[in-house]
């Protein structure tokens, strides 16, 4: 391995918007989203400023900015409403 690689010890992140997939550079400007199932049994979608200790947990997306926030907001509220419609048979 070339030795310059090896100097490289951050992990690099990609969009998890749909459609992006930007890589990140120095930007601080990201933002992390998980879900999880809280304290109420529900699906909870998390929301974060960007922070290296979230990035690495499991679970977690790494989002360029608002507007790709948005569309996997709109994937999880649609992906909730279609687990729904299955329990409940319709
Ligand atoms: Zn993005």
């Amino acid at each position: 391995m070339p030795e310059n690689l090896l100097l490289i010890s951050t992990p690099f992140y990609r969009c998890s918007g749909p459609n992006c997939g930007v890589l990140k550079g120095g930007s601080d400007r990201w933002w992390i989203i998980w879900s999880s199932f809280g304290d109420y049994e529900l699906p909870v979608m998390h929301l974060a400023p960007w922070d290296e200790k979230l990035a690495l947990q499991e679970g977690a997306m790494h989002v360029c900015g608002e507007g790709c926030a948005q569309k996997l907001q709109s994937q999880f509220m649609g992906n909730v409403l279609q687990s729904r419609a299955r329990r409940s048979g319709g």
